[in-house]
């Protein structure tokens, strides 16, 4: 008996150790860390930050946090902890800038790398010639290569809502915004990628070379190397943006005429929308940023107590050419059929409009809004299916639009390369359909954050027994089983890319998929 109680009195205290990672020289000797030969470094005490994400939901301490100051840091701390085999139990997860909603980004009591800490290679741009180009590294956030690249009148095309996320954490979904219907998400966007596989290994890999290797990665959640350096392809970047808001009450109407927009060939350089239930003064609201086009008919307007549609959308310009894009927007504008009391518009720089998220975040942080949890939904809504899905969730589900953005637009699959890992409906138009609520606090506790978990799961059901052929977005599954029902066709294929690139499933096991080892 005495025995017993010692042995667990004894793990106890190796299990407090570990969790509070006290006992990290003991850690370091008996993974063999210490040898490692790094240019960065590697901390065990340090770590709290490394089991957070933008979600706010979950939180795993990792036992430790690899800062990279080069790509061989990173080969030779995942070659080290490849060679320890399946039974060191040790996991690795990239850390891009941790914008992840459920934890995919951290590693429960293994590595994570802290990708913001790799600035190598600097960001290079290649402007001459007739496509050019920009090297970044993985853990580079998009707002710098947007400065970068904007002094060479140059900037990517395709882009996220907001900016302050990582290379690698983008490419590892898709990267999408109003800007995919004409250049395919940012996954569509890459020359080449440098990738350290799930053995240590550094490999370039582009369409031509190491061609498997390139597409697993791109949309392939983290699962088959970490991107430590990335070739994107730029275009000439205007100098302003003309943004523009029509609204719709009835909803065949509006996503008829975004449909169209993202077919024509002459039309906007960004497509967007979202929806709008039952606000009460909001034209007020968009009026601190747009002007209405008619300021005594939208004055007259009101939007509470109804359901309307916002289209979103912008023209870019450069300054000399003011008159021809004005009449450009009016003839396009000129063929949708918005409340034409609702029409509201806006002319900013370009690197404000791209950066426009960032004005909201600085706002919610100052009133202590941005760190709550973020219990999002991200959904690809194939076309056919949209209306039926708008009906049940926009009227009975979703009985106001007050916790957050529903963002709702259409992408052309024709832009998507169906060689990547990222999985998406069937048609050749399919919506994105964000719903993008915060749980802010309230007096009572997770009432909020339940009730919108509970909605969530709602859509998601419905979904499902409406056979609505529906692809979660930054998928979230926790068993093995959704995640082949996620991949369907394509579940054989993800796993014959695992084992080549990941045999013992080390990599990214916040997303769930894999458990070490295979
Ligand atoms: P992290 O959260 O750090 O990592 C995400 C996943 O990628 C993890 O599994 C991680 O292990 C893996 N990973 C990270 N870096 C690498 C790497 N170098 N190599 C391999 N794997 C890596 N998405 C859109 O498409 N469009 C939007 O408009 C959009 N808007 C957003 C707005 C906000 C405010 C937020 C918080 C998110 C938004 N997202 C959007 C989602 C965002 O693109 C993803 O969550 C993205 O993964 C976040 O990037 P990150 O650098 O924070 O990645």
């Amino acid at each position: 008996n005495i025995l017993v109680i010692r042995s667990f009195f004894l793990l106890l205290l190796s299990c407090i150790a570990v969790k509070t990672n006290l006992c990290f020289p003991s850690i370091s000797a008996s993974y063999g860390l210490g040898m490692l030969s790094l240019e960065g470094r590697l901390t065990f005490d340090e770590v709290q930050h490394a089991a957070r994400d933008f979600g706010n939901r979950y939180q795993f301490l990792p036992l430790a946090v690899l800062h990279p100051a080069s790509v061989s840091d990173i080969a030779v701390t995942v070659k080290h902890i490849f060679q320890k085999g399946a039974s060191s139990q040790l996991t690795v997860a990239a850390r891009g800038h941790g914008h992840s909603l459920q934890g995919q980004s951290q590693a429960h009591r293994g590595f994570v790398v802290n990708m913001e800490s790799l600035k190598n290679p600097k960001i290079k741009i290649y402007s001459a010639g007739k496509f050019p180009f920009v090297d970044v590294s993985g853990g580079e956030l998009w707002i710098n290569i947007l400065r970068e690249s904007l002094k060479y009148g140059l900037a990517p095309k395709s882009w996220t809502d907001y900016l302050h996320l990582t290379v690698g954490g983008t490419l590892s979904n898709a990267g999408i915004s109003g800007q995919a219907f004409r250049h395919g998400p940012q996954i569509s966007n890459v020359h080449q990628l440098e990738v350290v596989t799930g053995k240590g290994e550094i490999v370039k890999c582009s369409p031509d070379q190491n061609e498997d290797l390139f597409y697993s990665v791109l949309g392939g959640l983290g699962q088959f190397g970490i991107i430590t350096q990335a070739r994107i392809s730029l275009e000439p970047a205007p100098d302003m943006v003309k943004w523009i808001r029509v609204l719709y009450s009835d909803f065949k109407a509006f996503t008829r005429d975004q449909e169209y927009l993202i077919s024509s060939e002459k039309t906007f350089d960004y497509v967007e929308g979202f929806v709008i239930i039952n606000r009460t003064d909001l034209m007020n609201h968009w009026r601190s940023s747009f002007s209405p086009q008619d300021p005594v008919q939208a004055s007259h307007f009101t939007s509470s107590g109804k359901t309307l549609f916002c289209l979103e959308v912008a023209k870019y310009y450069d300054h000399g050419d003011t008159d021809e894009v004005a009449k450009e927007v009016e003839m396009l504008l000129s063929q949708l059929s918005y409340i034409s009391s609702t029409l509201f518009f806006s002319e900013i720089p370009y690197i404000e409009f791209l950066d426009r998220v960032h004005v909201s975040e600085i706002k919610l942080r100052s009133k202590g809004l941005w760190e709550v949890p973020h219990p999002w939904l991200n959904l690809l809504i194939p076309k056919s299916t949209i209306t039926k899905f708008a009906e049940e969730v926009f009227s009975t589900i979703l009985t106001d639009s007050s916790k957050g953005p529903i963002l709702i637009y259409p992408v052309n699959k024709s832009k998507w390369d169906n060689r990547t890992s990222v999985v998406i409906p069937e048609e050749d138009v399919f919506y994105l359909v964000a719903v993008l609520s915060s749980a802010l606090p309230s007096s009572t506790g997770n009432d909020e954050l339940d009730h919108i978990l509970q909605q969530n799961r709602r859509i998601l059901d419905f979904c499902k027994a409406a056979n609505l052929g529906v692809k979660q977005y930054l998928p979230h599954y926790s068993r093995q089983e959704e995640w082949k029902v996620h991949f369907g066709p394509r579940w054989e294929g993800f796993v014959r890319r695992k084992s080549a690139y990941d045999p013992l499933a080390m990599l990214a096991p916040g997303q769930r998929i894999f458990q070490k080892a295979l």
